[in-house]
């Protein structure tokens, strides 16, 4: 995806940080693995199990930022 793409000459960093829904225990997708995870799948988003048991989808907006939902 091209979430780091040049934007008019200026490099634009996208948000990369989600919280989860539940206990807002924050994720950095610095290393865009939930990013690959995202383009691999269909739907565009990627499933994740938080250390607190919820179960939440995570996908880039269209402003390339990171964020979180419930199913
Ligand atoms: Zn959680």
């Amino acid at each position: 995806m091209e979430a780091k793409e040049i934007n008019n000459g200026i490099l634009c960093m996208a948000n990369v940080k989600f919280a989860c829904p539940k206990c807002k225990k924050v994720y950095s997708d610095d290393k865009e693995i939930y990013l690959n995870r995202c383009n691999k799948n269909a739907n565009g988003c990627t499933k994740i199990k938080c250390d607190c048991g919820q179960l939440f989808y995570m996908t880039y907006n269209y402003k390339g930022d990171a964020v979180s939902f419930l199913p």
